[in-house]
């Protein structure tokens, strides 16, 4: 079984009082610390209890005391993964990309298009952190733990260029196909809007609406791009690696999946959070509108499925992937609790979710590091 679901821990506050005003200028949300630095009175300091997700009114320059101890752990696991795309060795991928036998047309298409749509996804998922998310959440647990997804974010965006330039690809070709193949241009049409709306200058939370304008981009960047549009180019890039071919973008891809099983998880976390802290804005109308943006991201990505994979390649078949969009999105709903929007569907892919589980001391693809858990100290094979 997948082991996404396995850190979903709400928190075990009340329902949030609601509060009006401005409360994402961080200097409003603690005056008498503003006024005076030194000192702050007794009755103001920070009372875990009082702190929220969104619209909190507690001081958000102060970690410690932990509400949301979930995203403190995240954070410190996100930590342990760190790794750096040079300490992967591209050497057997450059040779077998250069031997004109070393891959097939199809094969190769797929390693074009994957890395046309991933040069810029991890971009636009950064820049959601950091011009949109970051200045609305108002946990600075959660914000800690965004700070390190927004590092992340950019590790990958260099992991993509690093293979880019290892395997010497035109990089106008790649890092314009977000403009220029329709398939990929249709997915970043998709999600622009939910960024663009919350990193409006304009935008702040604090109304029904406007919560939920930020609610729906949340599930959207946690469900639909990083828990769905990234799955279509994992699997295929996996897949390589799994027949030992492109090892090294493979472990590479690895790393990545782990990283954003995580963010999706810990995007899940979040939205269960404010919808506990906020459930009026859980209204009928509301999971309706999110029901819709999950069947139309699975048709974007299945779309993207048939265009990458116009034959079968490597075991894979884009009909394939109809049936695991399908299971992906299902999980994703019951997640966040809306009802499952496909007929029940197989994995078509178990083993996907061997790769997700990275803990273990395994190398996949007979590359070199095997273990991250002590983070700046590597063991090599
Ligand atoms: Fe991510």
């Amino acid at each position: 079984m997948l082991n996404w679901e396995d850190s979903l821990q709400p928190a075990t506050g009340t329902a949030a009082p609601r509060h009006s005003g401005n409360l994402q200028d961080d200097t409003a949300l603690a005056p008498s610390q503003a006024q005076s630095p030194a000192v702050a009175p007794s009755n103001s300091r920070v009372r875990a209890a009082d702190k929220r997700i969104i619209n909190g009114q507690t001081d958000v320059n102060q970690l410690v005391p932990f509400k949301y101890k979930w995203a403190w752990e995240k954070y410190l696991a996100g930590c342990a993964n760190h790794w750096m795309p040079q300490e992967i060795n591209m050497s057997r991928d450059i040779a077998l990309w250069k031997n004109p036998n070393g891959l097939t047309d199809d094969e190769r298409r797929i390693i074009k298009r994957n890395l046309g749509f991933f040069v810029t996804a991890d971009s636009l998922a950064a820049n959601n952190i950091v011009l949109g998310t970051y200045r609305h959440i108002t946990a600075p647990e959660c914000r800690q733990f965004l700070l390190r997804q927004a590092f992340e974010e950019a590790i990958h965006t260099h992991a993509y260029q690093y293979i880019v330039e290892s395997l010497d690809l035109d990089e106008s070709e790649i890092f314009n196909a977000y403009n220029e193949v329709p398939s990929i241009r249709a997915k970043d049409e998709f999600l622009i809007p939910f960024i663009d709306a919350i990193a409006d200058p304009d935008f702040k939370t604090g109304t029904p609406e406007d919560d939920q304008t930020l609610l729906k981009s949340l599930i959207v960047f946690a469900c639909l791009m990083e828990g769905l549009f990234f799955y279509v180019g994992f699997t295929q890039i996996l897949a390589l690696g799994r027949q030992n071919k492109m090892t090294g973008a493979a472990e590479q891809y690895m790393y990545i999946l782990r990283d954003e099983s995580m963010h999706c998880n810990f995007g899940i976390d979040l939205i269960n959070t404010i919808k506990l802290e906020n459930p009026h804005l859980w209204t009928p109308s509301f999971r309706e509108e999110i029901q819709e943006l999950f069947k139309k991201a699975v048709d974007l990505e299945y779309a993207y499925a048939e265009d990458t994979m116009p034959r079968g390649v490597l075991g894979l078949n884009a009909s394939m992937f109809k049936s695991y969009l399908r299971f992906i999105a299902n999980r994703r709903c019951q997640q966040i609790g809306i009802e499952p929007q496909f007929a029940q569907e197989e994995n078509p892919f178990p083993w996907m979710a061997e790769m997700i589980d990275l803990k273990k001391e395994r190398n996949f693809f007979e590359t070199r590091v095997i273990e991250y858990q002590t983070g700046g100290a590597l063991s090599w094979e």
